[in-house]
């Protein structure tokens, strides 16, 4: 299925160097749209960005840094002019006991998909509500999770960054919305990306928990999140499509 009205937009994803970010640039590439490629590993942007063809650019930026995501916001501005479509696609998932205490990681969880998505609409924001004004459609899509309603036992922290990324969704709705800017909150179950990898606990790793939670449930495909963020925005502009729920089918 090809999305061809997307072809008229600009669009920008964090976390395009894997996961469910990458298969968002590559679908939104795929529908026409112009992609502005952000994450700290330059090497894998600059490889997609070369796959992808003119149409991408690679920008590499860290969303815990407002100066960094400022900087991309004019490397885009540059290349393509503003954009209308932003995905808040970048997250860390850290799980452990609270009893560790690890301040470290969730310093790093909250910074990044709670304040590292607000970095991001303070840089671009501005964008969607101009292309909005001058009649286009415009979208912010943030991808939550459904943890942010289902709890697991070390997972407390990484929740609740994603109970409040759900919540700032529900909220900026009532800034957005008004103003003509769509804001579209995913919330996928366990799909197969690199999010696991970071996990430190072999308890509750890819070797562990989370490894029987992918033989048991069978995982949902980056590419099955990213195609909903083209059905979504490819809607007509009065349309929007605010709280999708995604999981894979075998997940309760
Ligand atoms: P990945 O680890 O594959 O992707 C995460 C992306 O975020 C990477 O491209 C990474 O690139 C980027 N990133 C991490 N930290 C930063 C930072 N400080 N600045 C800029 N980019 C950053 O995992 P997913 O694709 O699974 O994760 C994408 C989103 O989906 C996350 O928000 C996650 O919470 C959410 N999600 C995932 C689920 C799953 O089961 N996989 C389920 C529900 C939600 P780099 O390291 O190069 O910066």
């Amino acid at each position: 299925m090809r999305y061809d009205t997307l072809n008229t937009r600009t669009a920008v994803v964090t976390g395009a160097a894997s996961g469910i970010g990458e298969a968002t640039a590559r679908r939104l590439a795929a529908d026409g749209a112009r992609v502005a490629l952000l994450a700290r590993r330059a090497d894998r942007l600059a490889a997609l960005a070369a796959e992808l063809g003119p149409n991408a650019l690679p920008v590499a930026a860290d969303v815990t840094d407002q100066d960094s995501v400022d900087a991309a916001r004019e490397r885009v501005a540059a290349a393509f002019g503003p954009v209308d479509l932003v995905v808040n696609a970048a997250g860390v998932m850290l799980p452990n006991p609270v009893d560790d205490g690890r301040i470290d990681e969730w310093t790093r969880m909250l910074d990044t998909n709670v304040t590292g998505v607000l970095r991001v609409i303070r840089a671009f924001g501005p964008d969607l509500v101009a292309a909005a004004a001058a009649g286009a459609t415009a979208d912010l899509v943030t991808v939550s999770s459904i943890g942010a309603h289902v709890v697991f036992p070390g997972y407390a922290v990484y929740g609740a960054t994603k109970a409040a990324l759900t919540q700032l969704a529900a909220g900026l709705r009532t800034e957005y919305g008004p103003r003509g800017v769509r804001v579209t909150n995913i919330e996928p179950g366990l799909t197969d990306t690199e999010l696991g990898s970071h996990i430190d606990n072999p308890a509750l790793g890819p070797d562990g928990q989370l490894g029987a939670m992918f033989d048991a449930i069978g995982p949902l495909a980056p590419a099955d999140v990213a195609d909903l963020v083209g059905y979504a925005a490819s809607r007509p502009r009065h349309v929007n499509l605010r709280h999708l729920v995604v999981l894979p089918t075998r997940q309760a």
